[in-house]
């Protein structure tokens, strides 16, 4: 038994078929691969042989004899996917199906700068695997959301927001010195958009908003996720409309960021003598009928409705879907819904779905055990 053989070209394909669940057949193998049927024969007997593929009596019935299904052997390998935050980091193991075999939250300080802060990520990383993993089982591919811009083509984190000591640092490149392995480093908001497109399927355009400290958005066109040149839906420094001025970290003044983010409305709070650490706080707060937290919600929907307004009529997608600890806020989706609606052309909103995100809390992780299956079976 090797497992770690044949996973690249046609046996990649075939493997990565039955692991996103579009196939369960050798007949739907052949149809979607474009192989013929006895040279899809070989390769899956290959990749039994190899314990990657799994082949069980029945499958569903079309009438006739029943197929066998095919499933991924559980040897098959595992994921490592982390999705970092300002405060902590969610980390766990993934199948190549993309379920989860164990995740965990650990606290964590992003200003700690890279190195420390990877280093971390990977040690727990090998914990689980020593403790969750049986010897034999391979790792695949490890990968970690950041709450920053990602150059997908250095996969260096570039001049990120509240995140001193990472701009330039090359992420992947220190992940690959403890892992000779597909390494995957994204914009956090864009695995959270291919996590959620998960979620809805048979939606090929799909934008999804992170509203939690800072604001972010991933775009999905054409069912596949669109990261430009790395800065694809960020909307957190457009600017916004205002009868004041308030500057921007970035050093422009009223960008939707300044006035919309979990870190603006906390400070609007403190200003008010309000106490909160966190942006789940402003939920409690909302959820307690306090009239300043509710009132600075409401606004900041409004605000993000306002951009969206744009990107709608620019973009028709089929859904926006909202996310992120804010989200929890039922003012927030109202306003957003409310100003899409008022503004938007009625062809860009007839069908369009403005909903909470579903993927919960782990959207980031499934969306980065989706794109490393890419990585690891096509490489
Ligand atoms: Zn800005």
């Amino acid at each position: 038994m090797n497992q770690r053989l044949p996973v690249q070209g046609p046996q990649g394909d075939l493997l990565r078929l039955v692991a996103t669940g579009r196939a369960e057949s050798r007949a739907e193998l052949a149809r979607l691969s474009g192989l013929a049927a006895s040279s899809v024969s070989l390769r899956v007997e290959e990749l039994i042989d190899a314990g990657l593929l799994a082949e069980e009596g029945a499958g569903t019935s079309r009438g006739g004899r029943r197929p066998r299904r095919l499933r991924l052997s559980p040897g098959a390998g595992v994921l490592a996917v982390a999705d970092l935050g300002a405060h902590h980091v969610r980390l766990g193991l993934l199948d190549l199906s993309g379920d989860p075999l164990v995740i965990e939250e650990h606290p964590c300080d992003i200003t700690e700068g890279p190195r420390r802060t990877l280093d971390r990520i990977a040690d727990a990383f090998d914990a689980l695997l020593t403790e969750h993993v049986p010897a034999g089982v391979p790792l695949r591919g490890v990968g970690t959301g950041v709450p920053g811009p990602v150059d997908p083509a250095t996969l260096r984190v570039v001049t990120p927001s509240r995140m001193p000591g990472w701009n330039d640092f090359p992420v992947a490149e220190h992940l690959a010195t403890r892992y000779d392995l597909p390494v995957l480093v994204e914009n956090d908001a864009n695995l959270m958009a291919a996590g959620e497109a998960r979620w809805w399927p048979g939606t090929e355009n799909l934008m999804v908003v992170k509203a939690g400290t800072g604001i972010g958005c991933g775009v999905i066109a054409g069912g596949r996720l669109h990261r430009g040149r790395g800065a694809a839906g960020d909307i957190s420094h457009v600017r916004v409309r205002s009868d004041s001025s308030v500057m921007c970290a970035c050093g422009h003044p009223d960008c939707l960021e300044a006035y919309a983010s979990g870190a603006a409305l906390m400070t609007a709070l403190t200003e008010a003598g309000i106490a909160v650490t966190r942006p789940a706080d402003i939920v409690t707060l909302v959820n307690d009928a306090v009239p300043e937290a509710t009132s600075l919600v409401r606004g900041a929907g409004r605000r993000m409705g306002e951009v969206l307004t744009v990107l709608v009529n620019f973009f028709n997608p089929d859904v926006v879907a909202v996310g992120g600890s804010l989200s929890a806020a039922e003012p927030l989706l109202t306003s957003i819904r409310a100003a899409v609606w008022e503004r938007c052309l009625p062809l860009a909103t007839r069908d369009l779905e403005i909903a909470p995100a579903r993927a919960g809390r782990d959207a980031a992780l499934q969306g980065a055990g989706a794109l490393l299956l890419e990585a690891a079976l096509t490489m």
